[in-house]
């Protein structure tokens, strides 16, 4: 049995795989904020529990939002309990068992990878579109990830310039990784509510200003056609840079249906002279990603791809 975990800012999830990758048992509780001693204690409970009701010792994978430095410790300050501290190697050592850890990003796409919308890419590309953005990229069933396991952020890229020509008065937002004009800071749920105050909305979340929108409302049909812009744009790049097979966007507004028909219209504009547009897709798996993709870690370690 693989176990896998899926740790947000907000909630956690661990869930249960047999060897033919079936999701046999979920379980989802709110994240502690402040104490590793109760985050610990929490993942601990859940893997004895599962060991006994399915009389195993699960290897287990986690997906999180950051990266590993170079002593194994998890950056991660959205979730401050676990920020610093050397969450794999304490639960080796308290659970007498391989842990394996990787961005959250790279835990969707490796999950899109098997038998999801990336399946059968040689070169598959994933950007989640959450409260941050992140990237992922895997080349011939392998996760490309750098020493410091910081590759593929492709949040952290500057902003197209001939958007700063298009948008007149478009700010260059500071964002939270020490660079100004990022693409997460334009096209994350959060730059979306961002777009919205800068035309004159007030402070709403991803999905009301998508209502707004879709009633037509003015501020919001002008965050949103400047925010498939810059998200067109920024796709184009990745596509002309690294001409991947497939692109798989996650998060909460890579489930919408209209989008990816936005984004069919907008892409070829931000294309290099001769570059074909690149599939983009929906997630198959959609919120199932992360846990399926942290057991797959675990199960990818154990069994070489097929
Ligand atoms: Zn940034």
């Amino acid at each position: 049995m693989f176990y896998g975990v899926d740790v947000g800012g907000s909630k956690i999830a661990f869930a249960v795989f047999d060897e033919q990758g079936h999701e046999c048992e979920r379980r989802v509780h709110p994240t502690p904020q402040a104490s590793y001693g109760a985050f610990m204690a929490l993942l601990t409970e859940w893997v004895n529990a599962a060991d006994i009701r399915w009389q195993t010792t699960g290897s287990i994978g986690i997906g999180f939002p950051g990266v590993l430095d170079d002593n194994g410790l998890m950056l991660a300050p959205n979730v401050p309990a676990i920020h610093g501290r050397d969450l794999k190697g304490d639960l080796q050592q308290q659970l007498k068992r391989p842990v394996y850890a990787d961005n959250d990003a790279n835990c969707f796409l490796l999950s899109e990878y098997r038998q999801g919308a990336a399946d059968g890419a040689e070169l598959a590309l994933a950007l989640t579109l959450g409260t941050g953005v992140g990237g992922a990229l895997l080349h011939k069933g392998q996760l490309v990830n750098s020493r410091r396991g910081g590759s593929a952020e492709f949040g952290h890229g500057g902003i197209n310039a001939t958007l700063l020509e298009r948008h007149r008065g478009l700010p260059l937002f500071p964002c939270g990784c020490g660079l100004r004009g990022c693409l997460e800071t334009y096209v994350s749920g959060t730059g979306l509510a961002r777009l919205y105050r800068h035309a004159g909305g007030a402070a709403l979340s991803g999905p009301a200003i998508i209502d707004a929108w879709q009633r037509g409302e003015q501020e919001a049909t002008d965050a949103l056609s400047c925010y498939l812009d810059i998200l067109a744009a920024g796709l184009g790049a990745l596509m002309t840079q690294l001409d991947p097979d497939v692109v798989v966007l996650g998060g909460g507004l890579g489930e919408y249906a209209w989008l990816y028909r936005e984004l069919a219209h907008r892409v070829p504009e931000y294309l290099m002279t001769g570059v074909t547009p690149v599939p983009m897709r929906p997630p198959v798996f959609g919120g199932s990603g992360g846990v399926r993709g942290a057991a797959l870690l675990a199960r990818c370690a154990a069994l070489p791809f097929s």
